[in-house]
């Protein structure tokens, strides 16, 4: 059964058609600046890849260009091949634990948490609802960044704020990276076959979050009310004090939006080392001397060692740590940085085993008191398992 999976940004679409239960990939590809001049559209399938110059003044075109594409290329023989549509949705509030089977009402709930994610859930449902005109009658499925997390307790999502805040506001740690978390989970605890697993799990790309998990059940993800806290990210300063932010705003004259701007866009390794927020260009800056690179790297490694040996305590000692994401699954340099920087866990590496990108391995010492595995991630293949198995309910 064919399966697409969906990725609606603001001015992108990501798509990946899935043969399900084979989990094969079929073809992907990405449709950019939309609603943007020189937008333009790739598409790979069998080991080629097209790009194509076009004008896409919306997300419905978008769809449409792709629906012609998938004939004209042979992706498809009909586009009635295609039995279920899975759509990114990054905020589902406390109310969707699940993904759910899209519809009228369920689109007007999910838009009520547009306002916690004002840049991404509407996007999201912009690429709902162009797939709705297009292939009508095909079942639509919501899969929340958000809904993974929703195990976690109070004790675990509450913030020691007036309580108010969380009746009135919904002031709360949602969590994000769920999709990711759940999937690199389900790897490991599949592979290693211990159903009760208690991980950690390090999701570290441009964005970044830690989350640590007991028997399928989150206890608590570094990311927050927003992507912004727990972790230093690419370009996200991760937690810091709260204070911070009015102070900023009387010395520099700014507003609070741009100072969370900064916060957002122009902090963490980028911020730092003034070099980049691609840990492959800090690394290169590193390798020449560059003391504001090597700071960052050592300051991103801590504060994601730091997470791990918190986690560690709340699940009373871990069975496994996962590293995946862009960083996770590529940087030796940074795997080694953050392990180095849990010894008191009693956690080594094991060089050789660690000399590689994108591999699921275990790279941890065969002296290491829990051991470590890259577990490559896809959220995509996740999406899209979810769409099958509310298909066939
Ligand atoms: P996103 O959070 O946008 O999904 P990714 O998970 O793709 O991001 O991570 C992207 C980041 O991964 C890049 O910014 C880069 O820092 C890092 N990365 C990717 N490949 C490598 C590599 N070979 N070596 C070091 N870092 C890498």
């Amino acid at each position: 059964m064919k399966i697409i999976s969906i990725n609606a940004g603001s001015s992108s679409l990501k798509f990946t058609i899935f043969e399900l239960p084979e989990r094969d990939t079929i073809a992907s590809g990405t449709f950019e600046k939309i609603g943007l001049e020189d937008s333009f559209y790739t598409i790979k399938f069998n080991g080629e890849k097209v790009k194509k110059e076009a004008s896409i003044p919306s997300h419905t075109e978008a769809v449409s260009i792709l629906m012609k594409e998938l004939i004209d290329m042979h992706i498809l023989s009909s586009l009635n091949e295609i039995e279920g549509v899975g759509h990114r949705i990054v905020h589902g509030g406390d109310e969707f634990t699940e993904s759910v089977v899209l519809n009228e009402d369920i689109i007007k709930k999910i838009a009520q948490y547009n306002e916690y994610a004002p840049l991404h859930n509407p996007a999201n449902l912009l690429g709902v609802e162009a797939f709705m005109k297009a292939l009508p009658g095909v079942i639509q499925v919501g899969v929340f960044d958000t809904s993974f997390h929703q195990t976690m307790t109070k004790e675990h999502y509450l913030y020691p704020v007036p309580y108010e805040w969380y009746e009135k506001y919904g002031v709360r740690r949602y969590g994000f990276h769920g999709t990711s978390h759940k999937y690199v989970y389900n790897e490991i605890k599949n592979y290693l076959g211990k159903e009760n697993l208690k991980a950690i799990t390090c999701h570290i790309g441009n964005g970044g979050s830690v989350t640590a998990i007991d028997s399928g059940k989150v206890i608590e993800t570094s990311m927050g009310f927003t992507p912004l806290a727990g972790l230093m990210m690419g370009t996200r300063s991760g937690d810091i004090d709260p204070s911070i932010l009015e102070f900023i705003c009387n010395k520099k004259g700014i507003t609070i939006a741009e100072a969370t701007n900064e916060l957002n866009k122009k902090s963490g390794l980028l911020g730092i080392s003034g070099v980049s927020s691609d840990s492959r260009d800090i690394e290169d800056a590193i390798a020449q001397g560059n003391e504001r690179a090597i700071l960052a790297q050592d300051m991103y490694a801590s504060k994601v060692a730091n997470y791990i040996a918190m986690y560690n305590n709340m699940l009373d000692n871990a069975d496994v740590i996962v590293f995946t994401a862009g960083l996770g699954e590529n940087s030796k340099d940074m795997r080694k940085a953050i392990v180095s920087k849990i010894h008191s866990l009693g956690v080594t590496l094991d060089e050789e085993a660690n000399d590689m990108r994108g591999e699921f391995k275990c790279v941890s010492g065969k002296d290491s008191k829990i051991p470590v595995y890259v577990v490559p991630t896809n959220e995509e293949l996740m999406i899209a398992l979810d769409t099958f198995n509310l298909k066939n309910k």
